[in-house]
């Protein structure tokens, strides 16, 4: 089963992993060769807060807020 990429098809630099995008720090990658997390190169993007088992971003708000 083949997923038919625009970009891929014309060459375009992109990643097919989803951008992480974290309320504190740099964004991440779950695709582990990504090697820029530059949000243009990436068609899936979800907050970090979105992700299953959390992120630390969303515990270290909850402290500054408390
Ligand atoms: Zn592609
Ligand atoms: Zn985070
Ligand atoms: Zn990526």
């Amino acid at each position: 089963m083949s997923t038919p990429c625009t970009h891929c098809a014309t060459g375009v630099d992109h990643c097919h992993g989803t951008l992480v995008v974290h309320a504190t720090g740099p964004a991440d990658c779950t695709q582990p060769d990504c090697t820029d997390t530059d949000e243009a190169r990436h068609d899936l993007r979800i907050d970090c807060g979105s992700v299953m088992g959390g992120c630390d971003c969303a515990r270290l708000a909850q402290v500054a807020a408390a």
